[in-house]
């Protein structure tokens, strides 16, 4: 018998505790789910999410594995007392979310939707338009779990595709690039522009002046991997000189968007409230169980956060 420890948002537990236990018992395992202990000892696994109650890791001795329920992990990787093997959430309904935001903004700044819904009436906008996908480069920064599908389903549609990575990945579809000089033969290629890296100390402020400059006048830009990606002074003035044409930011430095930022009005930014792509809890259960059979199975967990990396 297995202890596991449910520490997500304590006001979801009546909606995890059911999914959870559905995916433990088709999955086979014995177990002993709970939302609290006075014996931290004990917990074998820890289902986690960072906006959750626990923060300090360090009673949990014995624990094999914490299971983050989130994508994102840059609060548990900054949390010092959080020792124990740490996994990130992937999953098929995140992925699919997420695919679904990036394809929608895409077509968005692509047909140029934006323009059109603004025009006066009886400004017949003759000529406007757009190239065919098969004509435009996306580029997308972050060739992991979530950048390398949503590139494949641009594919899908007939977009050209391109993607930066820390490692080389090697694609049929995607143009694939890393390193710096692939960061630069990226950002020069790329009509729109999507971010999908994690925040770590290698890929704050990505988007600044210095590699904005390198992009195709006119880019478009869409984020909805971390706020702290993109120096925001840097961008407004690439949007306001032209530089840059549209912004579709997901995620900020400051959450929710402070109602006086710049973004929220500027005519050329569409912000979304960090809704890109959410943990599904079905899906997300299962993959939680598929990982605590593996460690029991004393097989290599799935998805871990290489911690010296920050992702
Ligand atoms: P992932 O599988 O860990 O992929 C991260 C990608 O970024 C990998 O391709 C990685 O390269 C690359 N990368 C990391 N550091 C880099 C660096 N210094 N230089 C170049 N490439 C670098 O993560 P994921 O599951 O795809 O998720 C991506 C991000 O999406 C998450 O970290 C989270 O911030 C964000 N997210 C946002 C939402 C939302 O609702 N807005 C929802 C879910 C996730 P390697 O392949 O070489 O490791």
């Amino acid at each position: 018998m297995i202890n596991i420890l449910y520490a997500g948002v304590r006001t979801k537990w009546d909606e995890y505790g059911p999914s959870l236990r559905a995916s433990f018992d088709r999955i086979g395992l014995e177990y002993n789910l709970v939302l609290d202990t006075d014996k931290p000892s004990e917990i074998d696994y820890i289902v986690y999410a960072p906006n959750g109650d626990l923060t300090d890791f360090t009673p949990f001795t014995n624990a094999k594995l914490v299971q983050n329920l989130w994508a994102g992990v840059e609060v548990p990787s900054a949390n010092k007392t959080l020792t124990q093997p740490l996994a990130r959430m992937v999953e098929t309904g995140l992925t699919a979310g997420m695919a679904d935001y990036v394809m929608g903004h895409v077509l968005r700044h692509h047909l140029d939707t934006d323009t059109l819904a603004a025009v006066q009436p009886g400004d017949w906008m003759e000529g406007h338009v757009p190239p065919l996908a098969m004509h435009r480069m996306v580029g997308i920064l972050g060739l992991g779990e979530l950048g390398m599908y949503c590139a494949h389903k641009l594919a899908d549609f007939g977009f050209q595709t391109c993607g930066w990575s820390r490692t080389l990945k090697h694609d049929d579809r995607v143009a694939c690039f890393s390193g710096a000089d692939g960061l630069g033969a990226v950002l020069e290629r790329s009509d729109i522009l999507v971010l999908l890296l994690p925040n770590t100390a290698d890929t704050t402020g990505i988007i600044c002046a210095e590699n904005i400059a390198k992009m195709r006048d006119g880019v478009a830009i869409i984020n909805p991997g971390r706020g702290p990606l993109i120096n925001d002074n840097d961008l407004l003035d690439a949007l306001d000189s032209g530089k840059v044409s549209g912004a579709t930011l997901d995620v900020f430095h400051i959450e929710p968007l402070p109602a006086d930022h710049r973004y929220w009005t500027h005519p050329k930014v569409l912000v979304t409230p960090h809704i890109a792509s959410e943990t599904r809890k079905d899906t997300a259960c299962d993959t939680v169980a598929e990982n605590i059979c593996r460690g029991e199975n004393g097989e290599q967990f799935l998805h871990l956060v290489n911690k010296a990396a920050g992702y």
